[in-house]
Protein backbone atom coordinates (compact mmCIF):
# COMPACT_ATOMS: atom_id res chain seq x y z
CA UNK A 1 0.00 0.00 0.00
CA UNK A 2 1.19 3.43 -0.82
CA UNK A 3 -0.15 6.98 0.33
CA UNK A 4 0.49 9.99 -1.07
CA UNK A 5 0.03 13.30 0.61
CA UNK A 6 -2.35 15.69 -1.28
CA UNK A 7 -2.11 18.35 0.93
CA UNK A 8 -0.55 19.34 4.17
CA UNK A 9 -2.15 22.50 5.00
CA UNK A 10 -4.88 24.24 7.23
CA UNK A 11 -7.70 25.11 6.09
CA UNK A 12 -6.39 28.24 4.38
CA UNK A 13 -3.53 26.79 2.49
CA UNK A 14 -0.02 27.83 2.45
CA UNK A 15 0.53 30.67 1.19
CA UNK A 16 -2.15 32.20 3.04
CA UNK A 17 -3.88 34.65 0.25
CA UNK A 18 -2.59 38.02 0.76
CA UNK A 19 -0.14 37.20 3.72
CA UNK A 20 3.30 38.50 3.36
CA UNK A 21 4.24 36.44 6.82
CA UNK A 22 7.79 34.91 6.17
CA UNK A 23 6.44 31.26 5.57
CA UNK A 24 3.95 31.90 3.26
CA UNK A 25 6.82 33.49 0.96
CA UNK A 26 9.07 31.11 1.15
CA UNK A 27 10.60 29.85 -1.83
CA UNK A 28 10.82 25.66 -0.58
CA UNK A 29 8.41 24.08 -2.47
CA UNK A 30 7.69 21.81 1.21
CA UNK A 31 6.34 25.48 2.79
CA UNK A 32 3.45 25.00 0.42
CA UNK A 33 0.67 23.72 1.00
CA UNK A 34 -2.68 22.76 0.18
CA UNK A 35 -5.66 22.03 1.83
CA UNK A 36 -5.40 18.68 3.77
CA UNK A 37 -6.12 15.24 1.81
CA UNK A 38 -4.30 11.89 1.32
CA UNK A 39 -4.34 9.44 -1.49
CA UNK A 40 -4.13 5.89 -0.11
CA UNK A 41 -3.69 2.73 -2.98
CA UNK A 42 -3.07 -0.84 -3.47
CA UNK A 43 -3.16 -3.54 -5.98
CA UNK A 44 -5.70 -1.77 -8.39
CA UNK A 45 -7.34 0.11 -5.54
CA UNK A 46 -7.20 4.19 -5.27
CA UNK A 47 -9.18 5.89 -2.16
CA UNK A 48 -8.62 9.70 -0.74
CA UNK A 49 -9.64 10.75 2.16
CA UNK A 50 -11.53 14.00 2.08
CA UNK A 51 -11.90 16.22 -0.80
CA UNK A 52 -11.21 19.32 -0.50
CA UNK A 53 -11.30 22.83 -2.06
CA UNK A 54 -7.48 21.91 -3.77
CA UNK A 55 -9.14 18.60 -5.07
CA UNK A 56 -8.70 19.44 -9.19
CA UNK A 57 -5.21 21.01 -8.48
CA UNK A 58 -3.87 17.26 -6.56
CA UNK A 59 -5.69 15.15 -8.98
CA UNK A 60 -3.80 17.00 -11.65
CA UNK A 61 -0.12 16.76 -9.46
CA UNK A 62 -0.61 13.56 -8.03
CA UNK A 63 -1.45 11.89 -11.43
CA UNK A 64 -4.06 10.56 -10.03
CA UNK A 65 -6.53 8.10 -12.38
CA UNK A 66 -9.08 6.95 -10.83
CA UNK A 67 -10.54 7.37 -7.41
CA UNK A 68 -12.36 4.44 -6.30
CA UNK A 69 -14.22 6.26 -3.44
CA UNK A 70 -13.72 9.07 -1.31
CA UNK A 71 -13.89 8.89 3.04
CA UNK A 72 -14.80 11.80 4.41
CA UNK A 73 -13.18 12.64 8.08
CA UNK A 74 -16.21 15.38 8.71
CA UNK A 75 -18.30 18.76 6.86
CA UNK A 76 -15.99 21.41 7.49
CA UNK A 77 -15.31 23.08 3.89
CA UNK A 78 -11.49 22.48 3.79
CA UNK A 79 -12.58 18.47 3.89
CA UNK A 80 -15.50 19.05 1.37
CA UNK A 81 -15.44 22.08 -1.29
CA UNK A 82 -13.95 20.40 -3.99
CA UNK A 83 -16.82 17.77 -4.71
CA UNK A 84 -17.67 19.46 -7.92
CA UNK A 85 -14.19 18.34 -9.35
CA UNK A 86 -14.83 14.32 -8.91
CA UNK A 87 -17.10 14.86 -12.49
CA UNK A 88 -14.20 13.75 -14.67
CA UNK A 89 -14.08 10.38 -12.28
CA UNK A 90 -17.77 9.91 -12.47
CA UNK A 91 -17.36 10.22 -16.13
CA UNK A 92 -14.91 7.50 -16.84
CA UNK A 93 -16.11 5.23 -13.89
CA UNK A 94 -19.83 6.28 -12.86
CA UNK A 95 -20.85 7.35 -8.95
CA UNK A 96 -18.59 7.06 -6.56
CA UNK A 97 -19.19 5.88 -3.32
CA UNK A 98 -18.34 8.02 -0.62
CA UNK A 99 -18.01 7.19 3.31
CA UNK A 100 -19.01 9.48 5.92
CA UNK A 101 -20.85 9.57 8.94
CA UNK A 102 -24.79 9.77 8.92
CA UNK A 103 -24.39 13.62 9.61
CA UNK A 104 -21.62 14.64 7.06
CA UNK A 105 -23.85 13.23 4.14
CA UNK A 106 -27.01 15.05 5.58
CA UNK A 107 -24.63 18.01 5.72
CA UNK A 108 -23.20 17.26 2.00
CA UNK A 109 -27.03 16.93 1.17
CA UNK A 110 -27.73 20.51 2.12
CA UNK A 111 -24.88 22.18 0.60
CA UNK A 112 -25.05 20.01 -2.69
CA UNK A 113 -28.35 19.24 -2.86
CA UNK A 114 -27.47 19.59 -7.25
CA UNK A 115 -25.62 16.21 -6.45
CA UNK A 116 -28.25 14.60 -4.42
CA UNK A 117 -31.02 15.98 -7.13
CA UNK A 118 -33.64 12.74 -8.12
CA UNK A 119 -35.67 14.89 -10.73
CA UNK A 120 -34.25 15.89 -13.65
CA UNK A 121 -30.66 16.28 -12.18
CA UNK A 122 -28.68 17.98 -14.60
CA UNK A 123 -26.38 15.40 -16.38
CA UNK A 124 -23.17 17.05 -15.73
CA UNK A 125 -23.70 17.01 -12.29
CA UNK A 126 -21.62 14.77 -10.28
CA UNK A 127 -22.73 11.41 -9.06
CA UNK A 128 -22.07 9.67 -5.56
CA UNK A 129 -23.07 6.70 -3.74
CA UNK A 130 -23.38 7.03 0.07
CA UNK A 131 -21.86 4.60 2.45
CA UNK A 132 -22.54 5.42 6.30
CA UNK A 133 -19.80 5.29 8.70
CA UNK A 134 -20.77 4.11 12.07
CA UNK A 135 -18.18 3.95 14.85
CA UNK A 136 -17.21 1.07 15.93
CA UNK A 137 -18.37 -1.32 12.89
CA UNK A 138 -15.70 -1.88 10.56
CA UNK A 139 -16.25 -1.42 7.03
CA UNK A 140 -14.57 -2.63 3.51
CA UNK A 141 -13.04 -0.70 0.92
CA UNK A 142 -11.60 -2.81 -2.18
CA UNK A 143 -10.52 -5.77 -0.13
CA UNK A 144 -9.15 -4.08 2.82
CA UNK A 145 -10.80 -3.38 6.21
CA UNK A 146 -11.17 -0.01 7.87
CA UNK A 147 -11.78 0.65 11.50
CA UNK A 148 -13.04 4.07 11.88
CA UNK A 149 -11.82 6.15 15.03
CA UNK A 150 -14.15 8.11 16.89
CA UNK A 151 -12.26 11.91 17.48
CA UNK A 152 -13.20 14.84 18.84
CA UNK A 153 -12.78 18.42 17.20
CA UNK A 154 -13.57 20.62 19.79
CA UNK A 155 -17.47 19.88 19.78
CA UNK A 156 -17.44 18.35 16.26
CA UNK A 157 -17.24 14.56 15.98
CA UNK A 158 -14.60 13.92 13.44
CA UNK A 159 -13.79 10.15 11.80
CA UNK A 160 -10.26 9.11 11.54
CA UNK A 161 -9.40 5.84 9.23
CA UNK A 162 -7.09 2.83 10.33
CA UNK A 163 -6.35 0.72 7.54
CA UNK A 164 -4.20 -2.26 8.38
CA UNK A 165 -1.26 -0.54 10.06
CA UNK A 166 -1.94 2.83 8.74
CA UNK A 167 -3.97 5.31 10.42
CA UNK A 168 -5.07 9.12 9.31
CA UNK A 169 -6.11 11.21 11.96
CA UNK A 170 -6.50 14.94 10.91
CA UNK A 171 -8.35 18.04 13.04
CA UNK A 172 -8.09 15.71 16.58
CA UNK A 173 -8.38 17.60 19.45
CA UNK A 174 -9.43 15.40 22.29
CA UNK A 175 -9.82 11.42 21.84
CA UNK A 176 -11.09 8.91 24.20
CA UNK A 177 -9.20 5.78 26.09
CA UNK A 178 -11.93 3.67 23.91
CA UNK A 179 -10.27 5.00 20.84
CA UNK A 180 -7.00 4.91 21.27
CA UNK A 181 -7.40 1.13 22.23
CA UNK A 182 -7.84 1.17 18.26
CA UNK A 183 -4.35 2.38 17.66
CA UNK A 184 -2.32 0.01 19.00
CA UNK A 185 0.78 -1.19 17.21
CA UNK A 186 0.53 0.76 13.69
CA UNK A 187 3.45 1.12 11.53
CA UNK A 188 2.28 5.03 9.94
CA UNK A 189 0.60 6.81 12.11
CA UNK A 190 -0.60 10.55 10.09
CA UNK A 191 -2.02 12.92 12.93
CA UNK A 192 -2.76 16.56 12.77
CA UNK A 193 -0.09 19.18 14.09
CA UNK A 194 -1.41 22.86 13.54
CA UNK A 195 1.44 25.18 15.09
CA UNK A 196 3.18 25.75 17.95
CA UNK A 197 0.40 27.75 19.98
CA UNK A 198 -2.16 26.12 21.51
CA UNK A 199 -5.89 26.16 19.76
CA UNK A 200 -9.50 25.36 20.87
CA UNK A 201 -9.81 22.42 18.17
CA UNK A 202 -6.58 21.26 16.91
CA UNK A 203 -3.57 19.68 18.21
CA UNK A 204 -0.47 21.96 18.68
CA UNK A 205 2.92 20.23 18.01
CA UNK A 206 3.43 19.62 21.53
CA UNK A 207 -0.15 17.61 22.04
CA UNK A 208 0.85 16.03 18.38
CA UNK A 209 4.18 14.84 19.75
CA UNK A 210 2.57 13.76 23.44
CA UNK A 211 -0.20 11.57 21.36
CA UNK A 212 2.59 9.69 19.31
CA UNK A 213 4.69 9.05 22.38
CA UNK A 214 1.43 7.68 23.85
CA UNK A 215 0.61 5.56 20.32
CA UNK A 216 4.41 4.27 19.55
CA UNK A 217 4.01 4.09 15.76
CA UNK A 218 7.09 3.14 13.87
CA UNK A 219 6.95 6.79 12.67
CA UNK A 220 4.42 9.60 12.33
CA UNK A 221 3.82 11.68 10.23
CA UNK A 222 2.42 15.71 11.16
CA UNK A 223 -0.29 17.14 8.72
CA UNK A 224 -2.93 20.24 8.95
CA UNK A 225 -0.07 22.68 9.39
CA UNK A 226 -0.54 26.13 9.56
CA UNK A 227 1.81 28.77 8.21
CA UNK A 228 2.46 29.08 12.24
CA UNK A 229 4.24 26.16 12.31
CA UNK A 230 7.23 28.31 11.03
CA UNK A 231 9.67 27.15 8.30
CA UNK A 232 9.66 22.94 6.97
CA UNK A 233 13.39 22.90 7.32
CA UNK A 234 13.61 24.15 10.68
CA UNK A 235 10.86 22.27 12.19
CA UNK A 236 11.78 18.80 10.64
CA UNK A 237 14.99 19.60 12.57
CA UNK A 238 13.42 20.18 16.07
CA UNK A 239 10.94 16.42 15.73
CA UNK A 240 12.23 13.32 17.32
CA UNK A 241 14.03 10.42 14.56
CA UNK A 242 10.52 8.45 13.71
CA UNK A 243 8.62 11.97 13.44
CA UNK A 244 8.24 13.94 9.95
CA UNK A 245 6.32 16.92 9.01
CA UNK A 246 4.77 15.95 6.11
CA UNK A 247 4.74 18.26 2.73
CA UNK A 248 2.67 17.92 -0.13
CA UNK A 249 3.38 15.06 -2.75
CA UNK A 250 5.10 13.50 -0.58
CA UNK A 251 4.61 9.40 -1.11
CA UNK A 252 5.22 6.76 1.33
CA UNK A 253 5.34 2.55 1.55
CA UNK A 254 3.09 1.49 4.05
ZN1 LIG B 1 -9.65 20.90 8.76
Amino acid sequence: MKAYFLGTGTSQGIPVIGSNHPVCKSIDLKDKRLRVSIWISWDNYSYVIDCGPDFRQQMLSSDCQKVDGILFTHEHADHTAGIDDIRPFNFKQGEIPIYAHERVIKNLKQRFDYVFETVNKYPGAPSIQTNQVINNLPFTIGNKLVIPINVMHGNLQVFGYRVDDFAYLTDVKTIEKDEILKLKNLKVLVINALREEPHNTHFNLKEALDFITLLQPEKAYLTHISHNMGFHEEVQKTLPDNVFLAYDNLEIDL
